[in-house]
């Protein structure tokens, strides 16, 4: 396989293929290296072997971090293939389009992977890794929406799950990670909590894959699958614009690089996408620090409905900067009234419900074409996480319900003022 080495994003030390996740001489995060020679020798058998490859994330397999190739029947390593994630629809969205000023946007739908969000991506290859590695118990610190993934992903492959959440998460999450039966630690604290004491948990129990920490250099390449798919999809053409919600920043980083790879790499040909990442203004750090022209995000304490965009003290805030301005992108926040309605705008105009965050997403996509931002004639493409079905008190109470006693002549009382 293609994968070679860990390498620190900031010095650049060399580590050989571990469940390690920080530099030991700087303490940048480790990203995973790849000799993608041998595959290039033939762009165009590339490109059919990925096409005729499965309908998940592992028809990428040349760019995913498995050293034995990816979990199928036919492969000893991993025997069990585990969840099926990825390959999720692109819908071309025009009614949206048109209520937005716009010429072509685009709905990436990851509410359709297995746990109805993102996260089963991630957790795919990490789960895939760590059993590479030998681990044999799944763990994760989560917003709601990993926890989600990790304890049925463990489910699926029959391994223990210990999944860490703040203990103010929505209902729909909660019962929707307990349900597959994993060990769930309700923490009395925010998610910047639940990550500090899920690091020391990591130290003490090292014979867990903690997908987000010590697997993470391999769990956030799964993200980069978003952007393949969305090549494919496009007919192995890029979109001008890609708008991410961002948390830890990471499928936003990641989302870029997948873009970035394969341009390297000559399979697909043109500009990078601006990149431009959407928060919510009650955890807006990302947003803040660009608006502000820093380098570095200033941690705060969340209060918002996008329970799931969260984190205070996002990881990858300094590269999401880093690669929103040198794509011409922007970082921006909405407040939690256009987020329902972001929602609401997005289900009435595609017939796709989300959760919060792709509230935000939507949410900011409305503000950038309200502002000019977005040429009209651009390709716009808009990256939705998570299903609505997931936070469903952010709807409560944004529309009206007739009720009515089983009578025709009540009901056509009723129904006369919405006909006329
Ligand atoms: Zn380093």
């Amino acid at each position: 396989m293609a994968v070679e080495k860990l390498r620190c994003k900031e010095c650049g030390e060399g580590y050989p293929l571990e469940a390690r996740y920080v530099c030991e001489r700087c303490f940048g995060p480790l990203e995973v290296v790849y000799d993608h020679r041998a595959v290039l020798a033939d762009i165009e058998a590339l490109r059919r072997r990925i096409q005729a490859g499965s309908a998940d994330v592992w028809r990428y397999s040349d760019f995913l971090p498995l050293a034995g190739g990816p979990p199928g029947p036919c492969n000893e390593l991993a025997p069990t293939p585990g969840l099926p994630a990825g390959w999720t629809p692109l819908t071309r969205a025009d009614r949206l389009a048109e209520r937005l000023g716009l010429r072509e946007v685009w709905i990436k739908n990851d509410a359709a992977n297995p746990t109805h969000s993102f996260k089963d991506r991630v957790v795919a290859v990490a789960c895939a890794r760590a059993r590479e590695l030998g681990f044999h118990a799944l763990a994760c610190a989560s917003t709601g929406n990993l926890g989600n993934a990790v304890a049925a992903s463990a489910a699926a492959v029959g391994l223990p799950s210990y999944v860490f959440i703040p203990s103010d998460l929505e209902d729909e999450k909660i019962l929707a990670t307990g349900v597959y039966g994993s060990n769930l630690f309700a923490v009395r604290g925010n998610y910047d909590e639940v990550n500090r004491l899920c690091t020391e948990v990591s130290a003490e129990h090292e014979d867990w894959a903690f997908v987000n920490i010590n697997m993470r250099p391999y769990y956030s390449e799964g993200s980069k699958t978003v952007a393949f798919e969305i090549v494919e999809q496009l007919g192995w053409e890029l979109p001008d614009r890609c708008i991410v919600p961002i948390a830890s920043g990471s499928l936003f980083t990641k989302v870029h690089r997948g873009f970035a790879e394969w341009i390297e790499l000559g399979l697909v040909s043109g500009r990078a996408p601006t990149m431009s990442g959407a928060q919510a203004v009650g955890c807006a750090p990302v947003a803040t620090a660009f608006a502000a022209g820093a380098d570095l995000c200033k941690p705060v304490k969340p209060q918002t409905i996008a329970k799931s965009l969260a984190i205070g003290n996002p990881a990858d805030g300094p590269y999401v900067l880093e690669y929103a301005r040198a794509t011409g992108g922007t970082i921006e926040a909405v407040d939690d009234d256009q987020i329902r309605e972001g929602i609401r705008l997005l289900a009435e105009t595609t017939g796709i419900f989300t959760e919060t965050a792709g509230g935000v997403t939507v949410a900011v996509l409305r503000e950038l074409a309200r502002r000019g931002e977005i040429d009209p004639d651009e390709r716009v493409v808009a990256v939705i996480t998570g299903d609505g079905l997931k936070t469903l008190d952010a709807v409560r109470g944004t529309f009206e319900m007739h009720v009515i006693d089983p009578v025709l002549d009540e009901f056509e009382a009723r129904i006369a003022p919405v006909l006329a």
